[in-house]
C-alpha cells in the first residue's frame, strides 16, 4: 500500500486555524485591536462596515513594521513577540501565537499599510485567502493600517452562520470595550457605517467606565484597591443597590486581559452576599496583576480563559478585596441621595483604616431561623425579645471557613428550625444585656463578638420598606379611618404624580379622593401612620421621595413608594427610644430579609469587635 499522509498546503492549514481563532467578526476585531496595542498605539481608531462583515479597519499610531516584517507577519506562527520557550512564561504583550494574522489572511482579503517612524516610506501589502497580491512601498503616517475586507468570503459556512447585525455588532462593541476599558490611556475613535459613533478619549479607568456605561456610574462606582506580594487587585464595584437582573456588566482583566472565570465571579459574588438579593447579579469591573510567570494564558485559543498557580490564594484575595472596598463604602458613603441630611454627619476619620461590615455578617444568618414565630414582627415597637437573641447573628469568630459561605446553604425563604447550640449565647450566662441609646441615633449593646452599633433611623427606614413591599406583595393594608377626612392642597406636578398612584397608595392603605384639580380628600391612611402626622408635607414629601428615586434610580413604583414612605415615616434621629423600643427594633430589623442595609443602600448597623477595642489599648 502506498503512503497515505501528506502535509496540509499551508493555505489550507490557516484556514483551519481560522476557524478556531476568527469565528466571528468581532474576533477579527480584538486580534487587530491588540495588536495594536502591543505596537504601543495611543491612538487607535476602528472603522465597521455591516457589522464587519465587508470590512473592518483598524488605524493605530504605533511603532508600525519594517518592509519583511509587513511581509512576514501574515506567515504562521510569525511573532516578533517571542524569541524562545521560556518567554512564554513571562508573557506581557496582548498576543504571542502569531496565529491572528496569518488566519484573518486565510479567510479575507487584507490590505495592510504601514510605516516605521525612521523610515520615509511605507510598505502596503494586499493578501487574500493567504495569497500575496501586491506589495510595494507607499505614503504612510507612522503606525499601521490593516483593512480586512469580505471577511468568510471563502468559508461560506461560517458566513452563514453569523446572526443578524444587531448581534454582530453587538459582539464587536464588547471586545471594543474590552479593550478600551483595559487600556484607558488609549484613545479610540469608533466609525461604524462611515459615522463616528464612539470617542473614547485618553483618560483613568474611572472616566472610561463612565463614558462607555453613562454618566450616572459617576456615582455608582466603589473603588477597589488590594495589593499582596502576589497579585494586586484594582478597578470598580457596582453599589450593592444597582446589581442587576442578569450577569451583564461583569469584567475581569488579568494583566489588562479580558477573562471569563466563574471561579473569580463566586468570590465576588461571595462578597456581595447578604448586600444583594440572591437573584441580582453584581457588577464590576476589576483588575488583576500578577507575575506573568504565575498564569498559564495558553488554555484556550481566544485566550478569554487563564488559569492562575494559586486560584485559591487569589479567591481569597480578590473576595476580601471587594468586602473591604463594600465596607469602607457603607461607611463613608459618597452618594447623597437622602435629603434629610442634618443628623447624616457620620464620618470616618481620613486615613483611618475602617472595618467592613461585610466582613462580620455572619453567612449562615437566617432571619427566619429563630424561636420566633416566623411571621415578621411589627415594628410598632413594642413586642419584647431578649436580647440575647441577636448574638447567634454574630458569632464569636471575624471570618468564617469558606466552606460555610457556599451559595447552596444560604437560606431559600423561611425555615423554622431551632438554633444550634453554639450559636446560643444564653443571656444567664453574662447577665441580661441592656441597649443603650447614644445621642438619640445610636443603639448600643454588647453581643459575644464586641459590640453592635444601629443607626435606629436607618433600621427603622429598612423595617418599614419591607413592611410596605410586603403590604404590596400581599395586599393586605392595615388601613386607619380618620375622625375628620382633611383636605390637601398641592401643586400642579405633585397634583399630576399624585393622581398617577392613587391605586399603589391606596394599596398602602391610604384612603384618598379627588376634589377638583389639585385638591385631594384624605379619609384613611396607612395604620403606621402617626396621629399628628401634617398629611400635607407627608404627602408632599413622600411624592419628593419618590420623584427623586425616579429620576436617579429608575425604581419600579411600588419599590419606589415603599422607600418614599419609609423614609418619610421612620423614626428620625434624634428622637428618644426607651429600652423596650429599642430591643423590638433590633428584633425586627433582624427578622427583616436584608436586615444590614437600608433601603438606599447603606449601613443600619457596624460591629466593633472586642480585638479592635483591645488594640485601641496597646
Ligand atoms: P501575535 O500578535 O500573536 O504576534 P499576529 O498574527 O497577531 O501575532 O501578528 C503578527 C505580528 O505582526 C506581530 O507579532 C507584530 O510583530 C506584527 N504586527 C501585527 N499588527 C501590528 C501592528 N498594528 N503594528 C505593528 N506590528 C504589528
Ligand atoms: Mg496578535
Amino acid at each position: 500500500m502506498s503512503d497515505v499522509i501528506k502535509l496540509l498546503p499551508d493555505s489550507v492549514a490557516n484556514q483551519i486555524a481560522a476557524g478556531e481563532v476568527i469565528q466571528r467578526p468581532a474576533s477579527a476585531v480584538k486580534e487587530i485591536l491588540e495588536n495594536s496595542i502591543d505596537a504601543g498605539a495611543t491612538q487607535i481608531k476602528l472603522i465597521v462596515k455591516d457589522a464587519g462583515r465587508t470590512l473592518i479597519q483598524v488605524a493605530d499610531n504605533g511603532k508600525g513594521m519594517s518592509e519583511t516584517d509587513a511581509r512576514m507577519c501574515f506567515e504562521r506562527h510569525a511573532t516578533s513577540k517571542i524569541n524562545q520557550a521560556s518567554d512564554l512564561f513571562s508573557i506581557r504583550t496582548m498576543g504571542f501565537r502569531g496565529e491572528a494574522l496569518a488566519s484573518i489572511a486565510a479567510i479575507a482579503r487584507v490590505e495592510l499599510k504601514t510605516r516605521t517612524s525612521d523610515a520615509t516610506l511605507g510598505t502596503e501589502v494586499i493578501i487574500e485567502g493567504s495569497v500575496t497580491e501586491s506589495q510595494q512601498p507607499c505614503q504612510s503616517p507612522t503606525g499601521t493600517s490593516i483593512a480586512v475586507k469580505n471577511l468568510f468570503f471563502n468559508t461560506p459556512a461560517r458566513r452563514n452562520f453569523l446572526k443578524s447585525d444587531t448581534i454582530e455588532k453587538g459582539h464587536i462593541f464588547n471586545e471594543l470595550i474590552r479593550v478600551a476599558m483595559a487600556y484607558p490611556h488609549i484613545g479610540f475613535m469608533y466609525y461604524q457605517n462611515g459615522q463616528l459613533t464612539h470617542q473614547f478619549e485618553k483618560s483613568n479607568l474611572k472616566q472610561r467606565i463612565v463614558n462607555i456605561f453613562g454618566q450616572a456610574y459617576n456615582q455608582r462606582l466603589v473603588p477597589v484597591e488590594e495589593k499582596t506580594e502576589i497579585v494586586s487587585i484594582t478597578g470598580f464595584v457596582l453599589k450593592p443597590e444597582f446589581s442587576k437582573k442578569k450577569r451583564g456588566e461583569q469584567f475581569f482583566f488579568v494583566n489588562h486581559r479580558f477573562i471569563r472565570s466563574s471561579y473569580l465571579n463566586h468570590a465576588v459574588d461571595q462578597a456581595f452576599q447578604e448586600l444583594i438579593p440572591e437573584d441580582l447579579f453584581p457588577s464590576f469591573f476589576l483588575f488583576l496583576e500578577t507575575d506573568p510567570g504565575q498564569i498559564d494564558v495558553n488554555v484556550h485559543p481566544t485566550k478569554t480563559e487563564i488559569k492562575f498557580q494559586d486560584e485559591r490564594y487569589i479567591y481569597q484575595v480578590l473576595k476580601s478585596a471587594v468586602k473591604r472596598a463594600l465596607g469602607r463604602y457603607n461607611i463613608t458613603p459618597t452618594l447623597d441621595f437622602e435629603r434629610e441630611t442634618a443628623f447624616d454627619d457620620l464620618t470616618t476619620e481620613k486615613g483611618k483604616p475602617v472595618q467592613p461590615p461585610g466582613i462580620f455578617i455572619n453567612p449562615e444568618y437566617n432571619p427566619f431561623e429563630t424561636s420566633r414565630p416566623a411571621s415578621r414582627p411589627s415594628a410598632n415597637l413594642t413586642s419584647r425579645i431578649n436580647p440575647s437573641q441577636w448574638e447567634k447573628l454574630f458569632p464569636g469568630e471575624k471570618d468564617l471557613p469558606s466552606q460555610t459561605l457556599s451559595p447552596e446553604r444560604r437560606p431559600a425563604g423561611p425555615v423554622q428550625t431551632t438554633l444550634t447550640p453554639d450559636w446560643e449565647v444564653s443571656a444567664v450566662e453574662s447577665g441580661p444585656k441592656k441597649p443603650l441609646h447614644l445621642h438619640q441615633r445610636f443603639i448600643l449593646a454588647p453581643v459575644k463578638s464586641g459590640l453592635i452599633v444601629i443607626d435606629h433611623q436607618r433600621a427603622h427606614e429598612r423595617i418599614l420598606f419591607e413592611r410596605f413591599l410586603k403590604i404590596f406583595e400581599t395586599q393586605k393594608a392595615a388601613s386607619q379611618h380618620l375622625l375628620f377626612p382633611e383636605n390637601i392642597c398641592l401643586s400642579e406636578n405633585d397634583g399630576d404624580l399624585l393622581k398617577d398612584m392613587l391605586t399603589e397608595m391606596q394599596a398602602l392603605g391610604f384612603v384618598i379622593d379627588t376634589m377638583g384639580k389639585n385638591t385631594f380628600v384624605i379619609s384613611a391612611v396607612p395604620a403606621d401612620i402617626g396621629e399628628n402626622e401634617n398629611l400635607q408635607t407627608l404627602v408632599e414629601g413622600i411624592l419628593e421621595n419618590f420623584r427623586l428615586n425616579k429620576v436617579e434610580f429608575r425604581l419600579d413604583t411600588h419599590t419606589n413608594l415603599a422607600r418614599a414612605l419609609a423614609r418619610r415615616l421612620s423614626l428620625k434621629h434624634g428622637k428618644s427610644m426607651n429600652e423596650e423600643e429599642m430591643i423590638a427594633l433590633t428584633d425586627s430589623l433582624f427578622a427583616c430579609e436584608m436586615p444590614y442595609q437600608s433601603p438606599a443602600g447603606k449601613p443600619t448597623l457596624t460591629i466593633i469587635h472586642l480585638s479592635d477595642l483591645a488594640d485601641r489599648f496597646k
